[in-house]
């Protein structure tokens, strides 16, 4: 009987979980696995904003993803997806062609900007590795410029944050920690820099528990951090954004960056397939199958699910894309033995949000509020429990957070 292929798009948190539950599964002849993604390594994004920042390295948030995958099981190819043809079951990349007889797509996340005039060319989003280098050398750029210059611009030493979510105040966590050694290190005096977080909602992290929401606005407010809530971001200019006060209220703040964190869509490569989707997000089934495609699976940020229960959508997160990939992982194997497929049912540990170094909030099992260095703590738990379930102990000791308090 001929192998199935089974092509593997992103090795980010869904794709590497899928790969890494297949080989565990299978032995080396039941498959041809084959793992494509655009660069030799895999990224930790949940630790983009640190190194946006600068508060950690680039090449410490990331990881060869050789060192993962069992060569004997999974093939690795460096290359860039550029088109997928899901009726003809052949995915191009500027490597060539790759047939496949299931496909799972795990291509992650994009910002989005919801067209909003001048976002795209003027400010820097936190995307990968070196979105975030860009980000943290630009910053360092405008300080250092700041120090030279005769006629001092003060605007150059304003970071604006669009958007208050998670990705937004954990970035605000690490700039509160990060400024003060700029300042340092650049010779500027700390009363000349501004850091300001617009948010379009009424509150700062939308929805999360009040509680802890002012815990955190109050600890970042402490190391100097200012907050417009209530008020969109309506434009990016090279000078700065433009705030919407009122119904017909605008304000501009001059800032030399501009940083826009205020939400995320699926890889734009889902757009171009015939494949339903909603700011490339697939509604999958619930197997993790695409509508209408039997042979293509979908996981993490490019996955849309619905949390019947709460009756909003599931929040696209590196803890639901890893669960999604062992039941793919499962499900592959399923289909491949002629046997059901199963639902994939997500369970739901909590959220941390970290506030810098030494600080965080947190809703974890069901209801329970913890703050300051004991949620800081749990935060790089989970942040080395997502290394374990890749790589084993050898990844945790290797990338692992150990600095707890
Ligand atoms: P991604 O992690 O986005 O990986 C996609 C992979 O596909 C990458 O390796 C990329 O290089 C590759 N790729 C993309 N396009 C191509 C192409 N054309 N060809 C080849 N390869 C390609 N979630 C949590 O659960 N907890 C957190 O604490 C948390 N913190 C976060 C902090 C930040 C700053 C951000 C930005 C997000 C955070 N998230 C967190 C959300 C989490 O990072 C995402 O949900 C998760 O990364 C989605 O995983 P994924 O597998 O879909 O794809
Ligand atoms: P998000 O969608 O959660 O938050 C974006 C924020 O930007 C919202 O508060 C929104 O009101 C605001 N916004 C939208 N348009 C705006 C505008 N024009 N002007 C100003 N503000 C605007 O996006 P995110 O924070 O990037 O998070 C993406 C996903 O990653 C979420 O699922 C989140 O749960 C996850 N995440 C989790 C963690 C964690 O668990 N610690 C950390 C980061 C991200």
């Amino acid at each position: 009987m001929k192998r199935p292929t089974v092509l593997v798009l992103g090795a980010g948190y869904g794709g590497l979980a899928t790969v890494v539950n297949l080989q565990k599964k299978i032995g080396t002849d039941d498959m041809n696995v084959i793992l494509i993604n655009k660069n030799a390594y895999h990224y930790e994004s949940t630790w983009l904003h640190e190194a946006s920042a600068g508060t950690l390295a680039p090449e410490d948030v990331r990881y060869d993803i050789k060192g993962v995958i069992n060569e004997n099981k999974v093939k690795f190819v460096q290359a860039t997806v550029e088109a997928i043809d899901v009726d003809g079951k052949n995915v191009m990349t500027d490597a060539g062609e790759f047939p496949y007889d299931y496909l799972v797509i795990g291509l992650g996340f994009e910002g989005e900007t919801f067209g909003i005039q001048g976002l795209d060319t003027y400010a820097l989003g936190i995307a990968n590795v070196n979105a975030a280098r860009q980000i943290r050398e630009h910053i360092e750029y405008q300080f250092a410029t700041w120090s030279l210059e005769e006629e001092k611009d003060d605007s150059r030493l304003t970071i604006v944050v669009g958007g208050a979510g998670f990705t937004g105040i954990e970035f605000l966590g690490e700039l509160g920690n990060r400024v003060p050694e700029l300042c340092k290190e650049f010779d500027v005096p700390k009363e000349k820099v501004r850091v300001i977080c617009v948010e379009a909602a009424p509150m700062v992290l939308p929805g999360f528990d009040p509680e802890l929401v002012d815990y955190a606005v109050s600890q970042l407010e402490s190391k100097g951090i200012e907050f417009s809530i209530g008020t969109p971001v309506v434009e990016a200019t090279p000078e700065g954004v433009k705030i919407k006060k009122g119904d017909d209220q605008f304000e501009f703040i001059k800032a030399g960056t501009v940083v826009w964190a205020a939400g995320v869509r699926g890889n734009r490569l889902i757009e171009e397939t015939p494949i339903e989707s909603k700011r490339a997000r697939v509604a999958v089934r619930e197997d993790m199958r695409a509508p209408g495609y039997d042979d293509v699976f979908i996981v993490g940020d490019c996955a849309f699910l619905m949390n019947e229960e709460a009756g909003r959508p599931y929040p696209p997160t590196a803890q639901i894309a890893m669960q999604q990939g062992v039941t793919v992982a499962e499900n592959i194997i399923a289909l491949a033995n002629g046997k059901p497929t199963h639902k994939f049912v997500p369970d739901l540990k909590g959220t941390v949000c970290s506030l810098g170094e030494d600080d965080a909030i947190g809703d974890i099992f069901g209801g329970k509020k913890v703050t300051g260095t004991t949620a800081s703590f749990m935060k790089k738990m989970i942040d080395n429990r997502a290394l374990y379930m890749i790589g084993g102990v050898p990844l945790v000791v290797k990338k692992g957070k150990f600095k707890f308090f």
